[in-house]
């Protein structure tokens, strides 16, 4: 548990040095930015047309998922987001969760 915590501080660390005039809001941007690719990524998953090019892009899917997180995470650096954070996890907390599905029951299509 403390090697994640110092992990997510080193990231941190990396994104303050990296890109010291990032701001909350350009960091939301990032996000989306890093989401779309992960969209872009899966279409190109499901042109793959032979096993060898799926597990290419099916990589390429993982990687662009692990922009999000690693995006995320620098997210929690600016105030406003962690307390928006904090605010819907309250929330959350007060859901009924399917845990199969990992939806909330009242937005579950059953997906
Ligand atoms: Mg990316």
């Amino acid at each position: 548990m403390l090697s994640k915590i110092l992990k997510i501080i080193d990231i941190w660390k990396w994104h303050k040095n990296t890109f010291p005039q990032a701001t909350s809001k350009s960091q939301l941007i990032k996000l989306q930015s890093e989401i779309n690719e992960v969209v872009d990524a899966k279409k190109e998953l499901r042109n793959a047309n032979n096993y060898q090019m799926r597990n290419i892009k099916r990589k390429h899917v993982r990687e662009e998922l692990i922009d999000v997180i690693i995006t995320s995470i620098n997210c929690l650096r600016y105030q406003d987001i962690y307390e928006d954070v904090c605010i819907k996890m309250s929330s959350n907390k007060q859901r009924d969760w399917n845990t199969k599905t990992m939806h909330h029951k009242e937005n579950d299509n059953g997906k």
